[in-house]
C-alpha cells in the first residue's frame, strides 16, 4: 500500500541544531497519526516539512507516492490547521472558509456553497456572517478546521490545534475531531505534546525526542511496552526500575518499566516497602511506596482498602508486566 506520507531518512538541520535528524516514517492512508514529544523535539518541523514550508537538508518526503522535493506548498495535497487558527479578522466566517477557493479562482456561487458544506461538517451552520471576534475559542477552532477541509486535502496537518482551549472544551473537541476524521476517512497528522491527547485520539503515535523518533506504534504498544526509558517517563506515569533491582528480579541488568496499576498489595513474589503518601485521583488513588530499592507508585481503585501512611506493605506484580527497556533516549 502506498503511504499517505512517507519520510525516508529525513533531516532538517539549522546550522548546528538538528531539529529533525534522520527520521523515517510511513503514515497510512486514512490513519490518525500523532507526533508526540516535548517542546523542541522536532514535531512542528516535521509537519512543516510535509506542508512544504521547510525543505529537508537530507532525505526525501513523499505524499501518496509522489516525491515532494520540488513541489511548493500550494501545490501539495495537504492543508494545515494552526494552533492560533490564523483567521482573517476583517472577513466574516464564510469569507474565511471560502478564502482558499477564491485564491484558486473558484467562482463565487461554488465557493460559497462549498464553504457552507464545510461549515456544516464542523457544526457551524448559520455562523457564516459572524466575524472571528464574535466567536468563542472552540468555534474559531472549528472555522480553522472548516477552512482547511474546504480545500479537500488528502492529508490534514494539525499543529497543537486544541492547545488554546480549556480542558473541558479540549476533551469534547478531541472526540469531535476523531469522529470527523473517521467519517471523512481522511489522513490526519496531529502534533501534540500532550500524551493523553495522543493516546486517546491516534491510531498510531510516533514519540519524538531530540529530533528523532524513539518509538512508533499503537497507543497500547507505546503505553504497555515503552521501548526506552525516555518513552516510559514521558508517556504516562510508569515506574522506572533501576538495573540492580531488575537484575535481582530477572537476572538481566536492564532498566524496566512497571505501570502503577499493575502493582497489587497481595500475592506472591514480593518486595517490601512503606506507604509514604496517598493522592485522590477520582476513580483511582495513587500511593507512593518507599522500598529499599527506590520509591514506586501504586494505583488502586478508589474503593480498595487503603493502607494508612506509615504502614508496611508488600508489592506484587506479574513478571509479564515488568517490561525491560533500553536506557537510550
Ligand atoms: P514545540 O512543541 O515547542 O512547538 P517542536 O517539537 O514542535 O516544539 P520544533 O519547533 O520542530 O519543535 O523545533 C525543533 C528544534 O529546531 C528546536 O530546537 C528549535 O529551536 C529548532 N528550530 C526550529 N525552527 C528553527 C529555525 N527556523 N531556525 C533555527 N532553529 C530552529
Amino acid at each position: 500500500m502506498t503511504a499517505a506520507v512517507s519520510f525516508q531518512n529525513v533531516s532538517r538541520h539549522f546550522g548546528t541544531v538538528r531539529a529533525v535528524d534522520d527520521v523515517s516514517l510511513d503514515v497510512r492512508p486514512g490513519e490518525f497519526f500523532a507526533m508526540l514529544g516535548p517542546s523542541g523535539s522536532g514535531k512542528t518541523t516535521c509537519l512543516r516539512l510535509i506542508a512544504g514550508f521547510e525543505r529537508p537538508t537530507g532525505g526525501t518526503v513523499s505524499i501518496f507516492g509522489e516525491r515532494m522535493d520540488t513541489v511548493p506548498p500550494y501545490r501539495r495535497p495537504v492543508n494545515t490547521v494552526f494552533q492560533d487558527y490564523a483567521l482573517f479578522p476583517h472577513l466574516d466566517v464564510l469569507g474565511n472558509v471560502a478564502y482558499g477557493l477564491m485564491v484558486k479562482g473558484v467562482n463565487r456561487a461554488t465557493r460559497e456553497a462549498r464553504a457552507r458544506e464545510a461549515l456544516a461538517l464542523v457544526r457551524l451552520d448559520g455562523f457564516g456572517a459572524r466575524r472571528p471576534a464574535q466567536l468563542s475559542g472552540g468555534q474559531r477552532q472549528r472555522v480553522a478546521l472548516a477552512r482547511a477541509l474546504v480545500n479537500e486535502p488528502k492529508v490534514l496537518l494539525l499543529d497543537e490545534p486544541l492547545g488554546a482551549l480549556d480542558l473541558k472544551l479540549r476533551e469534547s473537541m478531541q472526540e469531535e475531531l476523531k469522529l470527523l476524521q473517521r467519517s471523512l476517512g481522511l489522513t490526519f497528522v496531529f502534533v501534540t505534546h500532550d500524551q493523553g491527547e495522543a493516546l486517546s485520539m491516534a491510531d498510531r503515535v510516533a514519540v519524538f525526542n531530540e529530533g528523532r523518533i524513539v518509538q512508533a506504534g499503537t497507543p497500547e504498544e507505546i503505553y504497555e511496552r515503552p521501548a526506552t526509558r525516555f518513552v516510559a517517563d514521558f508517556v504516562g506515569s510508569s515506574n522506572v526500575l533501576a538495573p540492580p533491582l531488575v537484575e535481582s528480579l530477572t537476572g538481566q541488568h536492564r532498566f524496566a518499566s512497571l505501570r502503577p496499576e499493575k502493582i497489587v498489595l497481595s500475592g506472591a513474589g514480593a518486595i517490601a516497602g512503606e506507604v509514604r503518601s496517598h493522592a485522590f485521583l477520582g476513580a483511582t488513588r495513587r500511593l507512593l511506596v518507599q522500598t529499599p530499592q527506590g520509591a514506586l507508585h501504586v494505583t488502586l481503585p478508589s474503593g480498595a482498602a487503603l493502607p494508612p501512611v506509615g504502614t508496611s506493605v508488600t508489592l506484587h506484580w506479574s513478571p509479564a508486566d515488568l517490561h525491560l527497556m533500553e536506557d537510550a533516549r
